[in-house]
């Protein structure tokens, strides 16, 4: 469902997902969405977020998750807002008479506050699109959602790259209610 999902929505993208454990010891429980030099998406999870799952809405919900994220191209445009945030905050530090490493690090500070500007409104995206691809499945996303509650709230914090859990969850009642 989400390749057919990535044909329909995205046409021109890469929708032949590769779905991967991630089986190295000691890493935490975590689901996330790269592209490999051809622009094939990956989907990886940890083996510590797979035990953490309690039933199959919940992966599938993961899973059609982070397979919207691909779809809705997020990684480029994160990409392209960590490259302005470094290109502003290296402007700025040259106007305040700054120079060498320090415009670097101006730069990379940038990077980091471009890369998260939109991050939220993403989660929220993949969010809204992950419960469809999951309904469509045949899965139940408010259920699979419940996952939210048993992982630590980011809550509020400046900068945050997640919304709180109590906004995510709203979100996948409210798209799952309209369909
Ligand atoms: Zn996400």
């Amino acid at each position: 469902m989400a390749e057919r999902e990535c044909r329909r929505r995205a046409p021109r993208l890469n929708c032949d997902f590769l779905i991967v454990v991630d089986d190295r010891p000691g890493v935490p429980a975590n689901a996330f969405q790269t592209v490999d030099e051809q622009g094939r998406p990956i989907i990886a999870f940890t083996l510590p977020l797979i035990a953490e799952a309690r039933n199959r809405d919940e992966i599938a919900f993961i899973l059609a998750h982070e397979a919207a994220h691909h779809i809705e191209d997020h990684l480029s445009q994160q990409r392209r807002n960590a490259n302005i945030g470094a290109v502003v905050f290296g402007q700025l530090a040259g106007e305040f008479g700054v120079a060498g490493d320090a415009i670097r690090s101006a730069q990379e500070l940038g990077a980091v506050v471009g890369a998260r500007t939109y991050s939220r409104d993403f989660e929220l995206e993949a969010d809204r699109l992950g419960t469809i691809i999951a309904a469509r499945a045949g899965f139940d996303p408010v259920r699979g959602a419940e996952f939210f509650f048993r992982i630590p709230d980011p809550g509020d914090q400046f900068l945050g790259t997640h919304p709180p859990n109590a906004q995510r969850v709203q979100v996948v009642l409210d798209t799952a209610s309209q369909l």
